[in-house]
């Protein structure tokens, strides 16, 4: 194969820990034509608010703004399914010459009517930013005649990375929760869990570990999410924060208007989900039952676990996975969670990291190690290559390039079923990574240079 050179603008993005001098630019918009691995703010925004399952999501936008969302992501409910539904206001020449804001009305007065949501998140795609069309507006009119709330979703696609929708999503959710006047009471020992998105059930493991710990759950943000939880949000002592990149903005918004602190977390692997615990635990000192309620629950959870990791372990040993997420927080546990079974990261990037995240990322790595902010698939593809990778961690983007190189894949991104959280989740991950690595298919395809 044809080397594959790297973009001149690209290099200050791209680190190789041992080698390089660690300078690594990053949190900057995507290099034009450089066909970034990121999504769009737009994109941001839904990954973040479309697990609340009993709201209305509306994109107000040309037809293909709606398009990857018709039930692609595991994210699971346990009574509505609203969320599953892709509605657009399709806008096409016309609206685009005269305005959209007549259409995204009725839109919403025909969708509130037929469908009798508890509230209505409007997003805003590109064009409508080009259209100037005024949906604030709009939203304040049609709340006032159908008596919900009805909040726009400032993410049009062009406005900035990724990130950035995140934060017009955490905007929206503190909306929300902002509208309860209800007086402040606390409610005892309890937490919200926020950037926790349910997929394939993690919301419903993590709020049981929760449970058995004696903490009370007063709201997910967003996983199996439901209007009126979120609305009692600031009743809660502490918010337990994962995935931070999405969710922190509200975390911090929380922390400064209701006093509520926020810890970050993640809940992917053993080292990281029994420090979620134990950190949740420690925070409610008050009650002693707690941390040892936890500690029960930690030591069974990990008792259960190790006979079939070190089986797995055995099988792995010295094999090189590449990591490429959204956020740089779960290739972190990533990391710890793919030592735990043998094998060693040699490629790790994010979409969205910051530089601290780097600093920790080329911390926690291997001489060799390439780290990258905002990837393309071409490098992707050639640092896989060039580390000699067996497996390739990522989402629904990052698939193709590991089967077209003849690797091992696992989908640790919103579009996959099983849950990879929580110890059960561990044991989910080992067993996927163990079956796609040591998967006899690999011995027929080429594999383009890479050896055993
Ligand atoms: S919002 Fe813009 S970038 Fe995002 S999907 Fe729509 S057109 Fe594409």
């Amino acid at each position: 194969m044809k080397s594959i050179s790297i973009l001149e603008k690209r290099k200050s993005q791209i680190y190789r820990k041992g080698t390089d001098e660690f300078d690594m630019t990053c949190e900057k918009k995507s290099l034009a034509g450089s066909v970034s691995q990121r999504a769009c703010v737009f994109c941001g925004s839904r990954v973040v608010l479309y697990p609340v399952a009993d709201a209305l999501h509306l994109i107000h936008g040309p037809i293909g703004c709606a398009s990857y969302t018709w039930d692609i992501r595991g994210a699971l409910s346990s009574g509505p399914e609203l969320h599953r539904m892709s509605f657009s206001t399709d806008l096409s020449e016309l609206d685009v010459i005269y305005g959209g804001e007549k259409k995204l009305e009725q839109a919403l007065l025909e969708l509130i009517e037929e469908y009798k949501p508890n509230a209505a998140f409007v997003y805003s795609t590109c064009i409508v930013g080009i259209i100037g069309d005024d949906v604030s507006m709009i939203c304040k009119k049609v709340a006032a005649k159908v008596n919900i709330p009805v909040l726009p979703v400032h993410s049009e696609g062009f406005k900035g990375t990724k990130k950035d929708g995140y934060k017009a999503a955490c905007d929206a959710l503190f909306k929300l929760i902002d509208m309860n006047t209800e007086p402040l009471e606390k409610i005892p020992h309890s937490i919200n869990i926020l950037g926790e998105f349910n997929i394939g059930g993690e919301t419903w493991i993590i709020k049981d570990y929760y449970r058995q710990m004696g903490v009370n759950t007063v709201a997910v943000m967003t996983g199996d999410g439901r209007v009126g939880d979120i609305r009692q949000a600031k009743k809660a002592c502490l918010n337990v924060v994962q995935c931070s990149g999405s969710l922190t903005h509200l975390a911090r918004k929380m922390e400064v208007e209701y006093g509520i602190p926020y810890i970050r977390v993640s809940y992917f692997g053993i080292e990281d989900t029994s420090s979620a615990l134990y950190d949740v635990a420690s925070f409610f000192k008050d009650d002693p039952d707690i941390m040892k309620n936890t500690t029960r629950l930690v030591q069974q959870e990990v008792k259960n676990l190790l006979p079939e990791l070190e089986q797995i372990r055995k099988d792995l040993a010295g094999k090189r996975a590449a990591v490429y997420v959204g956020g740089a927080f779960k290739a972190f546990s990533l990391i710890k969670a793919l030592r735990h079974i043998g094998m060693e990261v040699v490629l790790v990037g994010s979409q969205t990291g910051t530089k601290e995240d780097y600093e920790v990322l080329k911390d926690m790595c291997n001489p060799g190690t390439v780290i990258l902010d905002d990837a393309n698939p071409l490098e992707l593809a050639k640092y896989v290559l060039e580390k000699n990778a067996h497996l390739f961690i990522g989402g629904v983007k990052e698939r193709p390039i590991a089967y077209k190189l003849g690797i091992g894949f696992c989908d640790h991104n919103h579009e996959r079923k099983i849950p990879l959280a929580g110890f059960e989740g561990m044991i989910n991950f080992a067993r996927e990574v163990h079956e796609t690595v040591t998967s006899p298919i690999w011995d027929l395809v080429p594999r383009n240079g890479i050896k055993g």
